[in-house]
């Protein structure tokens, strides 16, 4: 049996709310395996949903309920997703 991660790592697809590139204390939730679909009508599937205090807190800390904006790939050991604002 694999452990599961406490955060994630390079290649996984994560899910995040719409002010994830506002903060830097990030609630995250391992979903394992969580099908999606995107606005386009493309379909991923997502191991990490992300969220900033404010969303993580409307959510009640259920994952499911944090409103998704978009989907990335992890890109690494940094815990940034998102190109610095210089
Ligand atoms: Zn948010």
């Amino acid at each position: 049996m694999s452990k599961i991660p406490t955060q994630p790592a390079k290649g996984d697809t994560v899910l995040f709310c719409d002010h994830a590139d506002k903060v830097k204390d990030w609630h995250w939730w391992y979903v394992r395996s969580l099908a999606f679909g995107r606005p386009n009508g493309t379909i991923g599937v997502a191991q990490w949903i992300l969220a900033c205090p404010k969303c993580f807190l409307a959510s009640g800390g259920k994952a499911l309920k944090v409103p998704v904006a978009g989907d990335t790939v992890w890109d690494g050991g940094k815990p940034l997703i998102f190109e610095k604002k210089s």
